[in-house]
């Protein structure tokens, strides 16, 4: 499978895992318990860890969940970033208490003289700070100058801030230019990635529930990491933090970037499918979630088209009149009664993990 050229970025080092350069893309979400609740939180991050994170954001709102954050810094298995909003002691003791990055938008956290300490900060800590440029919050400077908060806008944001923190010498910079409408996204971190090589977090923030937020997600972070931009990404979605991990996966599956899974290939159906395939393919899909294997699976509903599809893939099935074919790697290996379809795949399957 053919993949996107990645463009190349400088690597930056969050805790034990490095964002940019020739890392993987990352994958992220953000934690929704109370930040105050040290066991749900834990529980949550350790969830999101074996779905397949590779760091984890959590809020820190006020001083009583810094110590929280501390403990969940010493006992969780992934790196943490800490999201601060308008108050930058917060941020100092965030990185005090071991966070591996900040996330900021650094228009609401105090002014140039804050954010010049705060890199300072991170620079002593070995943290890494994450510029979030958001749409809906661009500061009046940038609004006037592009009247409206257009990608432009977000550009100059994103490369004023920038300046502000590599004068002080912090190189360990992730940057993120967020919009809610999916083309502004792709076109300011387009036009960011052309003069700059600090790594791009991307995602469509507030992208809405699942039904549209995964489109959108898919889209607008898909559309990117195709042109080979993005070095981390968090899909948003109105639903748990796990469905995000999942969709996230998926997306970099799909291009080729990440293999999590064996890939399943399923015809959409239609007047000539031979067997119930909807729910066959719905029970392999979940067959192949316990495999890592980067095998490719295709379940195909009639004798017309799925015999090619199924002969291209490494394991096929391809339905007929009552019974099924199975191929293996092109080659016909037997024909069996259509209710035993899943059960001879699981067969296939063996051997590989
Ligand atoms: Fe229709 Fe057969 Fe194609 Fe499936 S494989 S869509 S059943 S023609």
């Amino acid at each position: 499978m053919e993949q996107p050229d990645r463009k190349k970025t400088r690597a930056v080092k969050v805790g034990k895992l490095l964002i940019g350069g020739t890392a993987p893309v990352s994958i992220q979400s953000m934690t929704n318990t109370r930040p105050h609740d040290y066991d749900a939180t834990l529980v949550q991050i350790k969830e999101l860890a074996e779905a397949g994170a590779d760091l984890v954001r959590v809020a820190v709102p006020d001083k009583e969940a810094v110590p929280v954050f501390k403990k969940l810094v010493q006992n969780c298995p992934l790196p943490l970033v800490a999201d601060i909003h308008f108050d930058p002691d917060l941020a100092d003791l965030a990185l005090d208490n071991g966070a591996a990055k900040i996330r900021i938008n650094p228009g609401n956290i105090g002014g140039i003289k804050r954010l010049e300490a705060l890199a300072l900060k991170a620079k002593s800590c070995n943290a890494a700070i994450r510029i979030g440029v958001n749409a809906g919050s661009l500061e009046r400077r940038v609004l006037n100058k592009f009247k409206g908060a257009t990608a432009e806008a977000m550009v100059d944001s994103a490369a004023g801030y920038l300046e502000i923190f590599e004068n002080t010498g912090l190189k360990n910079l992730v940057v993120s230019l967020k919009a809610s409408d999916v083309y502004t996204t792709i076109k300011a971190n387009r036009l960011f990635s052309k003069d700059h090589d600090y790594p791009l977090h991307l995602g469509v923030t507030e992208a809405g529930p699942p039904s549209t937020g995964l489109l959108k997600g898919a889209i607008g972070i898909g559309a990117l990491l195709a042109d080979g931009i993005g070095d981390t990404i968090r899909v948003s979605l109105t639903a748990s933090p796990l469905e995000e991990i999942k969709a996230a996966k998926k997306i970099l599956q799909s291009l080729g970037l990440r293999i999590f899974t064996p890939d399943l290939i399923s015809c959409p159906t239609c007047g000539r499918c031979e067997v119930d395939l909807v729910p066959l393919v719905n029970q392999v899909e979940r067959l192949l979630e316990n495999y890592k294997a980067p095998l490719k699976v295709a379940v195909m509903g009639c004798a017309v088209n799925g015999p090619g599809e199924a002969k291209e893939a490494d394991i096929g099935i391809s339905a007929g009149k009552r019974k099924g074919i199975l191929f293996k790697h092109g080659k016909v290996v037997r024909t069996v009664e259509q209710d035993q379809l899943l059960e001879a795949l699981k067969q296939e399957l063996n051997g590989y993990t």
